[in-house]
């Protein structure tokens, strides 16, 4: 609905037991946008993700896509709503092949053609994946799993891709073609909420960034800006903990 925000979260806390793991967050994505959410090890960045794509409770707080609340709904509703998951350690179904992975991406979508082109679309981006498209998914190398993670969560055709470290266990290489890729879906249109510890190609890529630490907020603001302020988002990285 109109001017809504894509994605707005406010005030969330998520608790695991005893430990918070999420403190008062409040966030924002615009349609088009590309957010990086940034942080070290344990600040809460996967929390955040899970609790967007409702596999994780919060205690406080609401989640808003395009103005409807969805912090209540089941995981396959959510989904349903437009939300792509693209999960760290990328959760591949191993003994299914390349092909199998991405028709998986697609099962709730009825516009038979448009899938077919939007899989020719992917094939396109990642070249890799045509010639692997028989290939079972476990046998693939780390970078390529990680195109196919990506491959399938754009199989959604969603309205915000959630990414979880597009870059995590990969070649350096391999991280510039991932995010050259990324750098055409943003042009593309598409918006994205994605968690990095690579603070230099995640600034070089995002519109805003948010730095989380233990939970909250450090630091947020243009991704230009961000990156003159690298320092101290350095501290805010190792000051966690
Ligand atoms: P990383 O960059 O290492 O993936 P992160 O920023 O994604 O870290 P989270 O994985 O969200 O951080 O973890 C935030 C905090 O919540 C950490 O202290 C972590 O130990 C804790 N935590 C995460 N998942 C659980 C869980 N299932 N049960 C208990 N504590 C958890």
């Amino acid at each position: 609905s109109g001017g809504d925000p894509a994605l707005a979260v406010a005030g969330l806390e998520v608790r695991y037991g005893a430990v918070t793991a999420l403190r008062g967050v409040s966030l924002e994505v615009a349609e088009g946008e590309v957010v990086a959410l940034l942080g070290a090890n344990g600040a809460g960045k996967t929390t955040m993700l899970r609790t967007i794509s409702g596999l994780v409770r919060p205690r406080a707080g609401r989640i808003s896509l395009f103005g409807r609340r969805i912090d209540q709904l089941r995981p396959p509703r959510i989904v349903a709503l437009g939300i792509a998951h693209s999960p760290e350690g990328r959760r591949l179904f191993g003994s299914l092949t390349v092909a199998e992975n991405l028709r998986l991406g697609s099962v709730s979508r009825k516009d038979r053609e448009a899938v077919a082109g939007d899989r020719e679309k992917i094939f396109t981006l990642f070249p890799v994946l045509r010639e692997r498209r028989n290939q079972q998914a476990g046998t693939l190398s780390g970078g390529e799993q990680q195109m196919l993670a990506l491959g399938r969560a754009l199989m959604a055709r969603p309205r915000l891709l959630l990414l979880d470290e597009p870059s995590l266990g990969i070649a350096p290489l391999l991280v510039q073609q991932i995010f050259a890729t990324l750098g055409e879906l943003k042009a593309m249109g598409v918006t994205m909420l994605l968690v990095e510890q690579n603070i230099g190609v995640a600034l070089a890529l995002a519109d805003r960034a948010y730095v989380l630490r233990t939970g909250q907020v450090a630091l947020a603001g243009a991704a230009r800006d961000l990156k003159e302020q690298y320092e101290e988002v350095a501290a805010a990285y190792l000051g966690a903990g």
